[in-house]
């Protein structure tokens, strides 16, 4: 199995070669040459095996220059009970808001709490194999975050034998829960940095950096090699087409549906990785009807799916759902790379107007495409703390302000279309994560503490949940990180990390 760049399909590597370097030298991101095809025979097989034994067998069908041995070690290391409290790293609740059932997928067990986790907590095991088998060098990691992200990625890496991590976050962009898991990351090989600007400046200067050829040589010369953890990785978005294999295998072996039958999915949505990871899914033969692609205020990809322009030429909206404040979804890329059959240099023409315009219109065919199985959605703000509160007081499931714009995108959609089919519905962050606005929502009109973690005690209390361990050993941790940077001086904090000139 070979992968290609999105914007030359000359370029072939291997799947280590592609994991080490995160992104292709020519600027695309790698997609894998063809999709492994499993007959409705091998999702039954599928169904027979643990969350575990489902990513084995997923993983090798696309790492395949990678031995069983090894891939078995990094999933075993990964997705431990201890890691996310329990067997099932991903399991589902099966809830109802009225009467439209919710399959909700909750992907945030993990460490951080959020379902970055699901990725990150295997994709430095992918990643080290990756390097060892392609390079001498020591890996850089240099992680964009709009806040999960980060995180995930710090406590994933941490203490990884022959890697370095540094995370930029925008500094008045992320919550002050995720803010402190940052702030106080542990670890000899870690560093993290604010950034004055938004998530799209931080990921900008991040691509900037990989592809700045004399900063990659400088490294070199000194024993380094940039790469990534953001989701533009391939190591990031494999792990993830695993869940949604296992959840159809769930929903079969709790008899909510035939092997066989068709679902949607309802997804959260920024950077577009989730929801591509469940197109994987499908192209390899998991029955899907629609990918339903919710969004918060900043629409921008509910205005693509609907018109096939791509316009990131619009405000920009910090809302309750942080996550997802994303103007530029970089995994759209490869979305479009399929859907035109592998026209690169269509691709290429796209993604070089929308650097230099901020925007590009799909031609009829491609949009129509993308119509037939793609439904977009977004939800404001207002009606992201209804969902919570209604959800929460009368139906008794809490979920976060993320989760809560895909139930509200995936309501809006039964209720127009009266579409029944099963659908699952990602969560994708514990509520205790977004402590203040979950708060706000179910306890509307109370006054309410300014601690976060006073918020957080309440929560529980209030709601008779409990607080992920991870989040409550917070409180009593030492800042270790408060640098704040210009956009521009993004570069200069890595080299002064690494002690490089
Ligand atoms: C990252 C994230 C998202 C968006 O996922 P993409 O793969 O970037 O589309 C949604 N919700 C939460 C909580 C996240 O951390």
């Amino acid at each position: 199995m070979k992968y290609n760049s999105t914007t030359d399909k000359g370029i072939v590597v291997s799947a280590s070669q592609a994991i080490a370097q995160g992104i292709s030298n020519d600027g695309g991101l790698f997609v894998p040459m063809e999709i492994p095809q499993y007959a409705l025979s091998e999702i039954e097989a599928l169904t027979k095996l643990d969350y575990r034994g489902r990513a084995k067998k997923i993983l090798a069908d696309y790492l395949d220059d990678f031995t069983s041995d090894e891939i078995a070690e990094c999933v075993d290391k990964a997705y431990t009970k201890e890691k996310f409290g329990g067997d099932n790293p991903a399991p589902i609740a099966y809830e109802k808001f009225g009467d439209i059932d919710m399959n909700i997928l909750e992907l945030w067990h993990g460490p951080t709490s959020a379902f970055k986790d699901m990725a990150l907590q295997i994709l430095p095991h992918l990643l080290t194999k990756s390097l060892k088998k392609t390079t001498d060098k020591e890996a850089v990691i240099l992680v964009a975050t709009s806040g999960d992200t980060g995180k995930a990625a710090l406590e994933g890496f941490r203490d990884v034998d022959g890697t370095k991590i540094m995370v930029f976050y925008p500094v008045d962009g992320v919550s002050p829960m995720q803010k402190r898991q940052m702030t106080t990351q542990e670890g000899s090989n870690v560093a993290v940095c604010a950034i004055k600007g938004n998530f799209d400046d931080a990921q900008t200067g991040v691509k900037r950096i990989f592809t700045d050829a004399q900063l990659v040589k400088t490294l070199s010369d000194n024993g380094y090699l940039f790469s990534s953890a953001n989701s533009i990785n391939w190591g990031r978005l494999l792990p993830q087409i695993v869940y949604y294999f296992s959840a159809y295998c769930d929903m079969v072996n709790d008899g909510r549906i035939t092997l066989g039958d068709k679902i949607n999915v309802a997804v959260p949505t920024g950077n577009f990785g989730n929801i591509l990871a469940c197109y994987y899914a499908f192209r390899m033969g998991l029955p899907v009807n629609k990918f339903i692609c919710a969004s918060n205020s900043n629409n921008v990809l509910t205005d693509f799916i609907t018109t096939g322009t791509y316009d990131k030429n619009r405000s920009f909206y910090a809302t309750i759902s942080p996550s997802m404040d994303i103007l530029v979804s970089s995994n759209l890329e490869r979305f479009l790379y399929h859907m035109t059959d592998k026209n690169d240099a269509q691709v290429k023409e796209w993604m070089t107007a929308l650097k230099t315009e901020g925007v590009y219109t799909v031609d009829d065919a491609t949009k129509a495409k993308i119509k037939e199985i793609f439904v977009g959605g977004y939800c404001s703000e207002e009606k992201t703390r209804e969902i919570i509160g209604t959800f929460f007081n009368d139906y008794g499931y809490l979920c976060d302000t993320h989760t809560a714009v895909a139930v509200s995108v995936y309501k809006d959609y039964v209720e127009k279309t009266g579409d029944r089919t099963p659908t699952i519905v990602d969560s994708t962050a514990s509520p205790y994560k977004f402590s203040k606005s979950v708060l706000e929502a179910v306890a509307q009109g109370e006054e309410l503490p300014r601690d976060e973690f006073e918020m957080v005690e309440l929560l529980s209390a209030k709601t008779n949940t409990a607080v992920p361990a991870p989040l409550a050993a917070l409180r009593s941790k030492q800042t270790r990180f408060d640098t704040v940077r210009a956009k521009e001086e993004m570069a200069d904090f890595v080299l002064s990390t690494l002690g490089v000139q």
